[in-house]
């Protein structure tokens, strides 16, 4: 069977992979066998999420009556229910149901209605809390299927240290993904000097490590000197996999979904304020504009080094008009050129423009031109996928070490 929740957490606490990971304890404790954790991200342009919308699936073999009770007493216990925007919900089902509603999860929107049609179809054990929403997340989370799949362990801190400083060695962190790079990723970023894998919220987070296999997080978690964590978990999770991003047509982009679009740079990118960098790509008469938010850091440098002319795959959310850039192939350069009014052979001084369609001038002995000085300027930039730094990456973004998306 699977158990299926989500939406227990607040701002100020809680997270829902450490309820599921105290959960899997309890289930164990209570003679029930736990196969799998899976953690599982959401489509993260939802509005109401807490953090990264993340739900939790654990599979487990025993009695299903038993798992729903200590599930819903886990739920009860641990959620932060004063927080308005709270709302848990429940799910055991014992097979799992169509994974039409997972994808739709992860790159739409659905409602719980939706959600509570295919739970009453899969003869489903279910309880949702205040609002109920938390049953669309606990639902995609039972429904989900990976095609492809990345790890990730979290350690999680003792209760009595919530909400303290976390103790964890910086040196240790870049060590560890030094060593284990790119079999595991986005521990910290070596560019900037940031720690990524450590959160600053009060919630019972220590820090995770992801990565392609459980034996490549735990041999970089073994290299990180820290707190004693209370609690480590190994969660399968859709991390890292794009599952968010759908094939999409500039024109036909809708608010909130994540696509990877074809076009043409139609204008030279902007820096504007904050720092953010904008551009215009066409396609079939269409246009959109791309940002490169301050975040998203060096990655603006290869940004602004576009022209007009230039193809790119650009992959984002589509959000308020504008398709915010997590990664982007440049896929062809257009032959980008300088002009500039010719140097007066008889004075090496630059000319200055006669008048439209009047060709050049001399301002100091009165020679004539008719050709501009045009001149071939060497391209920064490579054809190629670049992509936003770990700092800046969203959970459910591909990152290049795994490979580049297949267009
Ligand atoms: P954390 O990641 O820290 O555990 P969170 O960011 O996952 O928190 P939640 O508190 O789980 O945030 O809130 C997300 C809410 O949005 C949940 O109620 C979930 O059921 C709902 N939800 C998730 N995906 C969708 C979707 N595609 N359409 C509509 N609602 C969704």
């Amino acid at each position: 069977m699977l158990i299926g929740i989500d939406d227990t957490d607040s701002p100020q606490g809680m997270c829902t992979t450490y309820l599921g990971a105290v959960l899997a304890r309890r289930l164990i404790r209570e003679h029930l066998r736990v196969l799998e954790a899976r953690l599982v991200r959401l489509n993260p342009n939802v509005t109401f999420k807490t953090r990264g919308n993340a739900a939790i699936a654990i599979a487990v073999d025993g009695d299903m009556s038993t798992a729903f009770k200590t599930a819903c007493a886990t739920v009860e216990e641990l959620s932060e229910f004063s927080c308005a925007n709270t709302n848990p919900g429940v799910v055991v089902v014992d097979r799992p149901p169509d994974p039409a509603f997972y994808r739709k999860a992860v790159t739409d929107f659905c409602t719980i209605d939706e959600a509570a049609v295919i739970l009453e179809s899969a003869g489903a054990l279910y309880r949702g809390y205040k609002n109920r929403r938390g049953l669309i997340g606990a639902t995609a989370a039972v429904a989900c299927d990976f095609p492809d799949a990345t790890f990730e362990i979290l350690t999680y801190r003792k209760q009595e240290q919530w909400g303290t400083p976390r103790e964890v060695d910086r040196a240790s962190l870049f060590a560890a993904q030094r060593a284990t790079f790119p079999h595991t990723w986005d521990t910290v970023d070596e560019i900037n000097d940031v720690v990524v894998c450590v959160p600053h919220t009060p919630d019972p987070v220590l820090f995770g490590i992801r990565g392609e296999s459980p034996s490549w997080v735990m041999a970089a978690r073994q290299m990180i000197a820290s707190e004693k964590p209370a609690l480590e978990q190994i969660w399968v999770t859709n991390q890292g996999t794009d599952a968010h991003i759908l094939p999409g047509r500039i024109g036909e982009l809708r608010e909130g979904l994540s696509y990877r679009i074809h076009g043409t740079v139609a204008d030279a990118p902007r820096t504007g304020r904050g720092g953010h960098v904008s551009f215009a790509i066409r396609d079939s008469g269409s246009t959109v504009r791309c940002m490169a938010y301050e975040p998203t850091k060096n990655f603006r440098q290869i940004v602004r080094q576009l022209v007009p002319g230039d193809t790119i795959i650009a992959a984002g959310s589509y959000k308020k008009g504008s398709l915010n850039l997590e990664k982007m192939k440049v896929v062809s350069l257009v032959t980008a050129k300088s002009v500039r009014p010719p140097v007066c052979t008889a004075c090496n001084k630059r000319m200055a423009s006669a008048g439209a369609g009047k060709g050049f001038k001399c301002k100091k002995c009165g020679a004539k031109a008719d050709e501009p000085d045009v001149k071939e300027i060497a391209r920064a930039v490579e054809p190629g996928w670049y992509e936003v730094p770990p700092t800046a990456r969203r959970h459910l973004a591909q990152p290049l070490c795994r490979g580049t998306p297949g267009c």
